[in-house]
């Protein structure tokens, strides 16, 4: 019995799906999100137990070691929930066993679907589009999707088909989905250093997630880790600043661009507890890019930057108290964004202060003047 060979980018659901035919000859693995002993929940395309990999392996003959770098753990030794793209986050409390599991949200690129297809290859899903860390393909540095471009629908499917190898293909309208968003073709010659400017960053992020230390060219003084916890952090603060929603909404209608959200339509509301993992694909390019304004040298070097810098904006909507704090933890905040931040936090003292005395004076004047 001979099985399906996986690709070396592709997340084990995918090929377990892909496996499906040969379902008969194997005892196939739940694909379920489970609770382990702890009371934790535990995905398989993040966490695949080693006993799944190890039967995995005997009923097909592939080696341990290629199964387990379909698993996004594998991949990515240094990944966490944050950079994880989720669906549903349910508690761990365990009382709860009525809520819908933990489940992934699966974005594609068009563009790596019609590659598929012209190439008359099985369509299958990139590990890579189950992760929070990327609104765009490595590939093709073109924006990623989680809904058909016809419909709009987010349901899909590999579909079968006796004329040639499986597509995926929208569960509502059955058209495949190799089919690109007719917006982003517009928008691709304007917007397309932008999205590769974007797309490095996102590069950055999952070398970091392997645990290699970013380039110190772009990212001074800065390791692998602090690269992604100042992300996660940057993120969070933003995503928790509901009382400076007017300065919050200044950064975001600067990132919301149709070239980032490839809609007319507003993001959604960023969630507080983990405003990355659990972005829509338009919410995540304008978070991430927002990270990369701030973190990355190269964003300065694209001339993308103009205007107020996004720093002194981000550095106003937290407040000073948050700001502070996060200047002084120094595990998470690198010697090269302490500075940023410092100088951002003097800028905006500057401002508020002259701002004040403007005010001030406008006050004495009028005074003035009723008197007169
Ligand atoms: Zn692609
Ligand atoms: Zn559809």
């Amino acid at each position: 019995m001979t099985f399906v060979e996986p690709f070396p980018d592709e997340l084990l659901s995918s090929w377990l799906t892909r496996m499906r035919p040969n379902r008969n000859a194997m005892n196939e693995p739940s694909l379920r999100a489970s609770r382990n002993s702890a009371g934790h929940w535990r995905h398989p395309d993040v966490h695949p137990t080693k006993s799944m990999i190890t039967e995995l392996a005997s009923n097909t003959g592939i080696a341990p070691t290629q199964i387990a770098k379909l698993g996004l753990c594998y991949r990515y030794p240094r990944i966490n929930p944050d950079f994880v793209a989720w669906r549903y986050v349910p508690s761990d409390y365990l009382g709860r066993d009525c809520e819908p599991a933990l489940s992934l949200r699966i974005t594609w690129c068009s563009r790596c679907l019609a590659e598929d297809y012209a190439g008359g290859r099985a369509a299958y899903v990139r590990a890579d589009w189950a992760m929070a860390a990327g609104g765009f393909c490595s590939r093709h540095n073109w924006p990623l999707v989680d809904r058909c471009v016809t419909c709009g629908s987010v349901d899909w499917a590999m579909k079968r088909s006796p004329q040639g190898p499986p597509r995926m293909c929208c569960a509502r309208c059955r058209r495949g989905l190799e089919r690109a968003n007719p917006g982003a073709l517009e928008l691709e010659p304007a917007a397309h250093s932008l999205w590769k400017m974007i797309a490095g960053f996102e590069a950055a992020l999952r070398d970091a997630l392997t645990g290699k230390v970013p380039d110190q060219f772009r990212f001074n003084d800065t390791s692998a880790s602090q690269l992604l916890d100042e992300t996660s952090t940057i993120c969070l603060l933003l995503a928790r600043a509901r009382r400076r929603a007017g300065l919050r909404d200044e950064l975001f209608d600067r990132f919301a661009t149709p070239a980032l959200t490839l809609e007319d339509g507003c993001p959604d509301e960023p969630s507080c507890e983990m405003p990355l993992a659990l972005a829509s694909p338009s919410l995540r390019r304008c978070l991430i890019a927002i990270c990369a304004a701030m973190l990355d040298a190269d964003y300065g070097a694209t001339g993308l930057c103009q205007g107020k810098l996004v720093v002194d904006i981000w550095s106003r909507t937290i407040g000073s108290m948050a700001l502070k704090h996060f200047i002084q933890d120094r595990l998470t905040c690198s010697s090269t964004l302490k500075r940023k931040l410092e100088a951002a936090l003097h800028r905006n003292e500057q401002f508020e202060r002259m701002s004040y005395l403007r005010d001030a004076s406008h006050t004495y004047e009028t005074l003035f003047q009723d008197s007169a």
